[in-house]
């Protein structure tokens, strides 16, 4: 752990690491070595990674490994620490609550910090309507919990989510989700009453947004009927199904047949929320009001939180004692996102968000005018993606994005890629990031692809 003081004389993580890509040995270095030997040993085969590296340090733009090597977020731990690892008022916040108590369990002695995240996730959140909000752990445990909710309210039992969702790994969850491999395959049988329609991708299926409304919700009629429906679950803009933005009017339209159909709206904005699209909230985007929201990863700096958040008559719908958890809502948590809220709506991040947005756009389609094999460069704010394909046949390319994606970390630079067809390289820098940093991220991956 003290590898990077003595390497670099300077504190350990937050926003005073310097910022730079500096390699001092080739990707994994012995020292993360030692540890992915470890980590065969004794963590289940089932946890993969995408960095093979000792993580020691991170902040403003950079992952430093014990070996010293400082590497280019362009990943956020999956757009979690949207406002940077180790924010000063974060971390000020998480030593303040834990010094005072860290769990009394909400559910017996109720405390000051989840009421007043409630209260602030309820003033966020898109639509001026009366809200109420329940806190969990997990992105998907807030998805099982804004399905239950949504089945007790309206007394129905059916759900329909969507062609390249993504909603979790719990058994209900991955009823949701809507690829095999890696998050289904063996692992069934799968929750009941799970329905599945057709996305609008304009990339893939050239239909506006109204066709492609249409087309869905004439499965959905067909294939479930309106009676049988609790809720219609939906993520704003696809996150591991491929950064999917839908065409314009293909959301509203959902919303609106939702409305005239006693269907509640459920918007999963796990990976889209809190500032990361550029808007608070990526529904914005769509001028959209969901009747429930989920939300977790960039919630709280880092910490484990998650909620659902929506009208407050169907977040009443179950009696006492049916939501909850031991650590839902836990007070250091809870600081935390207090503190990160506060500082996504005082420091100018979504306008960061914008301009981060801007450059990767610039730089991709730049890319993407010299090299057929990018076919699409899409998504809003901090959350841009290029979806590879074969220059010939246009069809997703896996292997190239994959071995762009190896080349990209070799080189120091964190990529995640997405996609049903594994073919999407996605873009989700902590807004911390220095503009220079960021151009040489993208200078690598250019150089990566030119390789390939
Ligand atoms: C990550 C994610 C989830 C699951 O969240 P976990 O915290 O990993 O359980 C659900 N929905 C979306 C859209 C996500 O991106």
């Amino acid at each position: 752990m003290s590898a990077v003081d003595t390497l670099t004389n300077t504190p350990l993580g937050g926003p005073t690491l310097p910022q730079e890509r500096r390699m001092v040995t080739a990707i994994p270095g012995p020292r993360s070595q030692q540890l992915l030997a470890r980590k065969a040993a004794a963590v289940a085969a089932g946890v993969g990674h995408t960095a093979p590296i000792e993580a020691v340090a991170a902040g403003g733009g950079v992952i430093v490994d014990a070996d010293g090597n400082s590497l280019i977020d362009l990943g956020s731990g999956i757009a979690v620490t949207t406002l940077g690892n180790a924010h000063p008022k974060v971390v000020e916040a998480i030593q303040a609550q834990a010094a005072q108590f860290t769990h009394t369990c909400f559910m017996i002695s109720p405390y000051e910090s989840y009421v007043a995240v409630a209260e602030a996730l309820n003033r966020v959140t898109p639509g001026d309507h009366a809200k109420k909000s329940a806190l969990f752990n997990s992105g998907a445990e807030a998805v099982e919990n804004a399905i239950k909710i949504a089945r007790k309210h309206t007394k129905k039992q059916a759900v329909v989510a969507f062609d390249h969702g993504y909603h979790g790994r719990t058994n209900l969850t991955m009823a949701l989700t809507a690829k095999a491999m890696p998050y289904k395959s063996g692992f069934g049988p799968f929750a009941s009453e799970i329905y599945r329609a057709p996305l609008s991708y304009p990339y893939r299926d050239g239909l506006s947004g109204a066709a492609a409304a249409e087309k869905a919700i004439s499965i959905i009629e067909k294939q479930v009927g309106a009676d049988n429906l609790a809720a219609v679950i939906i993520e704003p803009i696809q996150g591991e199904g491929g950064f999917i933005v839908p065409a314009d009017g293909f959301l509203p339209a959902i919303v609106e047949w939702c409305r005239a159909n006693d269907v509640v709206f459920i918007a999963d904005e796990i990976q889209t929320g809190f500032a990361r699209t550029g808007s608070m909230f990526a529904s914005e985007i769509f001028g959209i009001v969901p009747d429930l929201i989920t939300t977790a990863k960039g919630i709280a700096g880092g910490m484990p939180l998650a909620a659902v958040t929506g009208r407050a008559e169907i977040m009443d719908a179950a009696h006492a004692g049916g939501l909850g958890g031991t650590y839902g809502g836990n007070p250091v948590a809870c600081a935390a996102a207090l503190a990160a809220i506060e500082a996504f709506e005082t420091e100018g991040l979504i306008e960061r968000a914008r301009e981060i947005g801007a450059i990767l756009t610039d730089r991709l389609t730049a890319l993407q005018a010299g090299d057929p094999r990018i076919g699409d460069v899409r998504g809003h704010g901090a959350m841009i993606a290029a979806e590879f394909v074969d220059a010939a046949t246009g069809k997703p390319d896996a292997a190239l994005t994959a071995a762009v994606a190896k080349a990209c970390i070799a080189e120091g630079v964190i990529v995640l890629t997405c996609g049903t067809y594994g073919n999407v390289i996605r873009f989700l820098p902590p807004l911390s990031i220095p503009d220079d940093l960021l151009h040489e991220g993208i200078d690598v991956v250019a150089a990566a692809l030119a390789g390939a």
